[in-house]
């Protein structure tokens, strides 16, 4: 199938369609669209940037314009993150400008007013509500939500959701929607746990699997191996020569992606972060002018990273290695695609280096790791088979133990601290490289 033509869609759908200027299905909208026309329930799994909302909000439009004499609310999408739940928002009111649906985002983190707005669109019933968990369950409390003739029911970036601990609100909205309605899933990766949420809620579901397409070849990848003491230091020699335009700096925790944000600010360069102590309006605000190139470097935590629609990166640094494997690829995917001229550089700890050597398995090669420069000293040598174990109190960053202040205290015990400043003997000399 090579034109969105061909799925049967209703006026209504395809006007949206070309509202929106796509041309052609992808893959993942290609092979789950005729399935969710059907009417069974699906799981779809493809990375990010494939355009999973399509794929779902298409077919949802086509079954509700042609079932219009509704009352309450037709379609829930369910979405982790506010920010998540607004890009969806922006979405589906694109692709719904000119059929007459309605749609509605309930994300908290808003005034009075968006939560009267919030209570009557989900009163009177809007055609399509985007939600978070959280704000959604805030409202099934006070009683007056009507899913009594919900047809759809959409998890999105369900496998995130899972990460952010909201196994047990899905089930508590699951519980109070009708049984006969459609239920979709869509996510980026399918661990066992998605498997369960889905035997949970879906019924029989056909499921699409998009395999992970790897690293364009024009980017750029790199790595090095540091203790956490060196973390900063090496960020900032590494942004000290670099000229990209374009930065994303992706931390694993919100600890930590404010200590990068004061640091770069401290080195008056252009840069600003993203955690979840953001009001909601301060985390679009910093989200709109990266996109507009205002702001030249943005400080993230994982939790953000996944699912936010930002193309033409020119450069990605993962402060930490990214917790999935399917996660390292989505960041660098995210560098500059066109012009071939993107960057992936990744920081690896003694504890990190088995889950990159997983990284590796997954694209199938191995990332150079590179000598520290200037006068760094020396970081571990990448051994991803011997076991580091973490000593109480000196996790990773200290983000558990919350004794990372300045990184001195928490590391202060390792044995290997002590090389600071004698570091030149082993420049230039690359650590060795497993064979696997
Ligand atoms: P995902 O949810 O899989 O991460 P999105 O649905 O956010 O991906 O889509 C990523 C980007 O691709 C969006 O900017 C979207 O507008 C665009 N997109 C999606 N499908 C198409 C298509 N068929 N043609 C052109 N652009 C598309
Ligand atoms: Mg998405």
């Amino acid at each position: 199938m090579s034109s969105f033509y061909d799925f049967g869609f209703n006026d209504g759908v395809l006007d949206g369609i070309e509202a929106m200027n796509f041309d052609k299905p992808t893959p993942i909208q290609e092979q789950t669209i005729p399935l969710t026309m059907s009417g069974r329930d699906v799981i779809g799994c493809a990375q990010t940037g494939t355009g999973k909302t399509a794929a779902y909000l298409l077919p949802i439009m086509h079954h509700l314009l042609e079932n219009p004499n509704r009352t309450g609310v037709g379609a829930l999408i369910l979405s982790p993150t506010r920010e998540l739940a607004l890009q969806i928002d922006q979405a589906a009111t694109g692709f719904c400008y000119f059929s007459g649906l309605g749609t509605r985002a309930v994300y908290g983190g808003g005034d009075a007013v968006s939560f009267e707005n919030e209570k009557k669109a989900l009163t009177k019933g809007a055609d399509i509500i985007i939600a978070t968990p959280g704000r959604l369950l805030a409202h099934l409390n006070l009683g007056y939500v009507n899913f009594s003739n919900l047809q759809h029911l959409i998890l999105d970036e369900a496998d995130r959701m899972l990460d952010m601990g909201f196994f047990d609100d899905i089930m508590r909205i699951v519980k109070g929607l009708p049984e006969n309605r459609q239920t979709l899933m869509f996510s980026a990766t399918m661990p066992p746990r998605i498997r369960q949420l889905a035997s949970k809620i879906l019924k029989n579901p056909a499921q699409v699997n998009i395999a992970i397409s790897k690293p364009a070849e024009g980017i750029v990848q790199q790595a090095y191996c540091t203790y956490d003491t060196q973390k900063i230091p090496l960020l900032v020699n590494l942004l000290a020569n670099d000229q990209h335009v374009s930065i994303i700096i992706f931390s694993s925790t919100k600890i930590k992606v404010k200590e990068i944000e004061r640091e770069l600010k401290r080195l008056k360069y252009s840069a600003a972060a993203i955690h979840s102590d953001l009001e909601q309006n301060e985390r679009e605000e910093v989200l709109r002018s990266f996109r507009n190139r205002n702001l030249r470097m943005l400080v993230a935590t994982d939790v953000l990273s996944r699912g936010i629609d930002i193309e033409n990166i020119s450069l990605v640094i993962n402060f930490d290695v990214p917790g999935d494997a399917e996660d390292y690829v989505h960041r660098v995917g995210r560098t500059a695609r066109a012009e071939s001229t993107g960057m992936a550089i990744t920081l690896i700890n003694e504890f990190d280096m088995s889950r990159f050597a997983s990284i590796e398995k997954l694209i199938g090669y191995e990332i150079p790791k590179l000598p520290l420069p200037g006068d760094l000293g020396e970081g571990p040598a990448y051994n991803p088979a011997a076991k580091h174990f973490r000593s109480f109190g000196h996790g990773k960053g200290g983000n558990k133990g919350g004794g990372n202040k300045g990184g001195g205290g928490g590391g202060g015990k390792r044995r290997f601290n002590g090389r600071k400043g004698k570091g030149g003997s082993h420049q230039g000399k690359a650590p060795q490289q497993p064979k696997s």
